[in-house]
């Protein structure tokens, strides 16, 4: 099968190209350099974050702003900024590998990510070159700490309806209103700051601790991430330099949003680091307690949740590196010497807006899960916060919550797709022929490569069916639209983890045959996600014989034949038992 280039691919083109069809980066082609950078980073979280874990847990701010000075040090505070402000600019594969490691301590990775990710990015990418060479170089070495202040108390995912004002007073702007839930707020130098100018054009502001009228309130108690800094800010007629504005007035929509976009794919490399470390202390754990004369992972459910938790990662790394990387590819050829570099960079992002909101999801709640058969294997010691799993289970409940809720996740990755398929941009065949023999699904991963085919036209069918029901208002139904979120979600993590066990076979990569059995593993259970999720949405939009006739439509799509659960997974958990560890390591 010929395979596409990358700049051919768009945002969403997966649902309808064949398995296969298009590239896929995966972690097995790292370069050396990005090697490089992760095991940087994953020395300076053993040696230095990981044995501080409890004193960050106690919200030692100190330690934290002496810690992220040290990554200053050591360059991973630059990673995306410019070189021309003293930055590294690293690709974004680079950048996921090293959010990757940064993920093993979790107050320390949402510190992390607010300080170079939302509360940077604003600046890198609609800063004045003034601005930007007045914050960049100090944020970069860690000198200086940054925050995004969007939320309010009263506009949360609605962060459009924000109150706070802004109002330009002679060679000053005067800022009104407060924020809330804003992450390193204890000791950030430089704020993001959205505002409304005049009560009406919502515009980004740069405000610096110190500025007269800013003040932070109190750290939240929250339920987890204790070791982060989350506080209120007041802006009670805050007086800040007319040329701390950020971009347009009128424009801040654009910084907010896109820098979220770039955020969703980084929550998603973070997940998968979480899970790597929660994973290896419950083989330890399950290795080490016995009941009924056995070690617990002798037991078949056990074994079935190490797999699980296995396979989550496999897919997750599979698709984490694929979509950045289609970004990556076209992000390289803008350089930031081009006058309209910012822009173009953002528009590549949004291109790829659905796969981002799929990562957050997909990869908040597979390390949810994940951490949820931790605390299961562990037992009533799972539940006792003397051992690990109990606060990993607190402190990546957050990652559902920010970033854009994953209920409003959902509703992007739906409306991404209606809106593109009203455009013309995707056409969705409503196709229920069976899957051709030709297409020749045989050999190793022949059952899930037409497991993804099949779900594919699952999804075309009953999403067109729907369109044709209620066209763009089927977003309005918010049970609907998430039906076909989940969907998309599926059957882009699916289709990632059969195409990088394939690329493993083919290459006769050492851990070909656990690769091929945590894309099995997962298509087993997936595939049948999409197909109840499938005949729920046909529910939602028609009734009566139209449905019957719908749901006849869908039999010629229901060919996957699935495999022995306990085999893949008793196969997946003994390979991993042995190693004691997540198995497939690139450096
Ligand atoms: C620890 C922590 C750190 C944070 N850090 C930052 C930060 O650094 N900067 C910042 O600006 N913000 C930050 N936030 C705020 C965070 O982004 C918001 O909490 C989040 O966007 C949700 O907003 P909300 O809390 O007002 O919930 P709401 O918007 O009130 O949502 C409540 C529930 O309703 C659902 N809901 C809302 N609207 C809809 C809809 N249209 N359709 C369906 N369901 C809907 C939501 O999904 C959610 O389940 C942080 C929050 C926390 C807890």
């Amino acid at each position: 099968m010929e395979v596409l280039t990358s700049d051919k691919i768009f945002g969403g083109s997966f649902l309808l190209a064949p398995i296969g069809s298009q590239p896929q980066f995966t972690p097995e082609d790292l370069s050396d350099e990005a090697k490089a950078i992760g095991e940087a980073a994953r020395d300076f979280m053993l040696g230095e974050v990981i044995p501080a874990d409890e004193a960050i847990d106690k919200l030692d701010i100190e330690l934290t702003k002496e810690l992220l000075l040290k990554a200053g040090e050591l360059g991973l505070l630059s990673i995306e900024i410019p070189e021309a402000y003293e930055g590294m600019d690293l690709d974004k594969k680079t950048t996921m590998v090293l959010l990757e490691e940064v993920g093993k301590q979790a107050s320390f990775s949402v510190t992390y990510g607010a300080h170079t990710g939302i509360g940077t990015l604003p600046i890198v990418y609609f800063g004045t070159p003034e601005q930007k060479a007045k914050y960049l170089p100090l944020l970069g070495s860690g000198q200086k700490l940054a925050a995004y202040a969007l939320t309010e108390a009263g506009s949360g995912s609605d962060a459009m309806g924000a109150k706070t004002t802004a109002v330009l007073d002679g060679d000053q702007w005067v800022l009104n209103g407060s924020k809330m839930w804003i992450t390193n707020a204890g000791f950030a130098d430089v704020f993001v700051v959205f505002a409304k100018v005049d009560g009406r054009k919502f515009s980004a502001f740069i405000v610096e601790k110190g500025d007269p009228g800013f003040t932070t309130g109190l750290e939240e108690h929250k339920l987890g991430i204790k070791g982060s800094s989350t506080r209120a800010l007041s802006l009670d007629n805050c007086r800040i330099p007319k040329d701390r504005l950020l971009g347009e007035v009128g424009r801040g929509h654009r910084i907010a949003f896109g820098i979220l976009t770039i955020g969703r794919f980084k929550l998603g490399a973070g997940c998968t680091g979480t899970a790597k470390v929660v994973l290896e202390y419950t083989i330890k754990y399950t290795g080490e307690r016995h009941q009924f004369g056995k070690p617990l992972n002798a037991f078949g459910l056990i074994q079935a949740k190490l797999a699980d938790m296995t396979t989550r990662v496999f897919v997750a790394e599979a698709m984490n590196f694929r979509t950045i990387s289609y970004i990556d590819d076209r992000m390289q050829a803008v350089s930031w010497d081009q006058p309209d570099a910012a822009k173009r960079k953002l528009e590549i992002m949004d291109e790829f807006a659905m796969e981002a909101s799929i990562a957050k999801v997909w990869g908040s709640e597979a390390l949810f899960a994940t951490a949820d058969d931790a605390v299961q294997c562990f037992g009533g010691y799972g539940f006792s916060s003397e051992y690990p799993p109990e606060k990993i289970y607190r402190d990546n409940r957050i990652n559902r919550i920010f970033e854009g809720t994953n209920e409003i996740n959902r509703l992007i990755i739906a409306g991404t797709l209606f809106k593109k398929a009203s455009s013309g941009a995707l056409v969705l065949p409503k196709d229920t022929a069976a899957v051709p023999e030709a297409a020749g699904f045989t050999g190793p991963l022949a059952a899930s490569r037409l497991a993804v085919e099949l779900a594919k036209r699952l999804c075309c069918y009953t999403a067109a069916t729907a369109l044709d029901v209620c066209g763009q208002k089927l977003i309005e139904n918010q049970e609907a639209s998430a039906r076909v979120a989940d969907m998309l979600t599926e059957i882009y993590a699916m289709e990632c983890g059969v195409v990088r066990a394939s690329l493993m076979t083919a290459n006769g990569h050492r851990w070909a045959a656990l690769a091929r059995d945590c894309a099995d593993a997962y298509v087993n259970e997936s595939w049948y996600k999409v197909q109840t999720n499938a005949r729920l949405l046909l529910a939602e939009v028609l009734e009566g014989q139209p449905l019957d006739a719908a749901l006849a439509d869908l039999g010629a799509l229901s060919g996957f034949v699935p495999q022995a659960s306990s085999k893949l997974r008793g196969r997946i958990a003994q390979q991993v038992i042995e190693k004691g560890a997540y198995p497939i390591i690139q450096y």
